[in-house]
């Protein structure tokens, strides 16, 4: 019998949902590229429902339940005292989304000597100390492409909207005014613009590929170079660093995982070799980049605009800067969760939990650490280390309500 202690985001203040705004999901085949969608041997719960959510479990409960092991499902994941790190020292299996992450780090992992397994439902594993994991044993896996195409159609939501200034015209028509003047003094067209992807796997790829009719000139930068054929298809430039490519961009989307090369990657000096009143949008994660200094670039018009959903840390406290500075189409961290997004992780946990408990082997392509070394998609996309440094701080948002 195994204990899975599952932290996941508050249902919302009405209540959980008893009815939702659509009645189905599309049905897809495949992801891009050809990787299937999670096969597990069932699922318990209908595609379409909130289950990222305290009750809805991920639809595990039956599931687990009748395999004779114990769920524990709770938000309470930051300080000293919390739920999350009371229950660790007899846990086997850990299970958290990085919308609210539960930030699994060396000294929290010190605390579960029981600890084999870290799932993360979604895409990211930058909120376990991978580091210690691996000096552990400790098997970590994610649900690679489960919501991929999700942040994709974020980023280029996000884009639109900063370089059209949507957000603050959309603002007027609620304060009741028609100030087209004001609306459109910030506004531009995508067209003709340079347009550059940090990173161009399964996400910057996407966001590549669904830019193009935009009639933009794309640019990525990669450690390893897409193939010529899709090179040509889009017309890409590839450029061998992040520095040769920001001075050419109008436009910069960030597409890497985050990990000790990435971390605070976009600092001021970074981002002092953009264009003046460049667009900078990062769905990736929060800590790629120094929030003073986006703050600060904003509030010079070296940056035009920023985008993201993601923060560091997650929840954000009420004075993080980014909540604040002018010129920003910040949304708490949702791309990723969608609930079509949900019902594809939420099936890809139930498949990576039944692999464990009949020990087969997790697909490779889910594994990020695996027989105390980086493995699978973590071995191609992570550098060893740890970025979970300054989590801690994720309990000040609790301590201000
Ligand atoms: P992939 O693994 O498909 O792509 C990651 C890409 O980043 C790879 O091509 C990798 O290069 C590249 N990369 C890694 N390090 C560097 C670096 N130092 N410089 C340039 N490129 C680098 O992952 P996805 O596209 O699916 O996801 C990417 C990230 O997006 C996730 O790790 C996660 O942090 C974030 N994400 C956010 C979500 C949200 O809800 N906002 C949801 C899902 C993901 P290579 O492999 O060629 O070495």
């Amino acid at each position: 019998m195994a204990k899975v202690l599952c932290v996941l985001y508050a249902d919302p203040v009405d209540g959980y949902p008893t009815s939702y705004a659509r009645d189905d999901l599309p049905k897809l085949d495949h992801y891009p590229g050809g990787q299937t969608l999670p096969t597990p041997r069932a699922i318990d719960f209908k595609p379409g429902a909130l289950l990222g959510s305290v009750s809805g479990e991920l639809g595990l409960r039956k599931f687990l339940e009748a395999g004779g092991h114990k769920l524990v499902v709770t938000a309470d994941k930051d300080g000293p005292n919390c739920r999350f790190e009371r229950e660790l020292p007899d846990t086997d299996i850990v299970i958290s989304q990085p919308f609210w992450p539960a930030y699994l780090t060396r000294q929290r992992i010190a605390k579960a000597p029981r600890l084999k397994l870290a799932i993360t439902a979604g895409i990211g594993s930058d909120h376990v100390d991978l580091q210690a994991a691996m000096e552990r044993g400790i098997t970590v896996a994610e649900v690679t492409y489960s919501n991929s195409i999700s942040v994709a159609e974020h980023a280029v939501m996000m884009i639109l909207a900063l370089v059209r200034n949507y957000i603050p015209s959309y603002q007027w028509v609620i304060k009741g005014g028609w100030n087209i003047a004001d609306c459109v003094a910030r506004a531009y067209d995508l067209e003709g613009m340079h347009v550059g992807t940090v990173a161009a796997g399964r996400i910057g790829s996407a966001i590549l590929r669904r830019l193009a009719p935009f009639d933009v000139k794309l640019h990525y930068t990669d450690r390893h170079r897409l193939s010529p054929a899709l090179e040509k298809e889009l017309h890409l430039t590839w450029h061998p660093t992040v520095r040769d490519m920001l001075p050419v961009c109008d436009v910069v989307t960030i597409n890497c995982p985050l990990h000790p090369e990435t971390e605070h990657l976009f600092n001021e000096a970074l981002i002092r070799t953009m264009k003046r009143g460049a667009y900078l949008v990062d769905t990736a994660r929060g800590k790629i980049c120094d929030a003073e200094a986006v703050a600060r670039a904003l509030k010079s018009g070296q940056l035009a605009g920023y985008a993201g959903d993601v923060w560091f840390p997650q929840p954000a406290p009420q004075d993080h800067p980014w909540r604040h500075m002018p010129h920003h189409g910040m949304t708490p961290h949702v791309s990723g969760t969608t609930l079509s997004a949900q019902a594809r992780y939420a099936a890809g946990t139930r498949e990576i939990l039944e692999c464990w408990f009949d020990r087969r082997p997790i697909r490779e392509e889910y594994l990020i650490v695996d027989g105390g070394k980086l493995a699978g998609a973590g071995a191609h996309s992570y550098s060893p280390g740890d970025a979970t440094g300054g989590s801690a701080q994720a309990a000040r948002f609790k301590q201000a309500r």
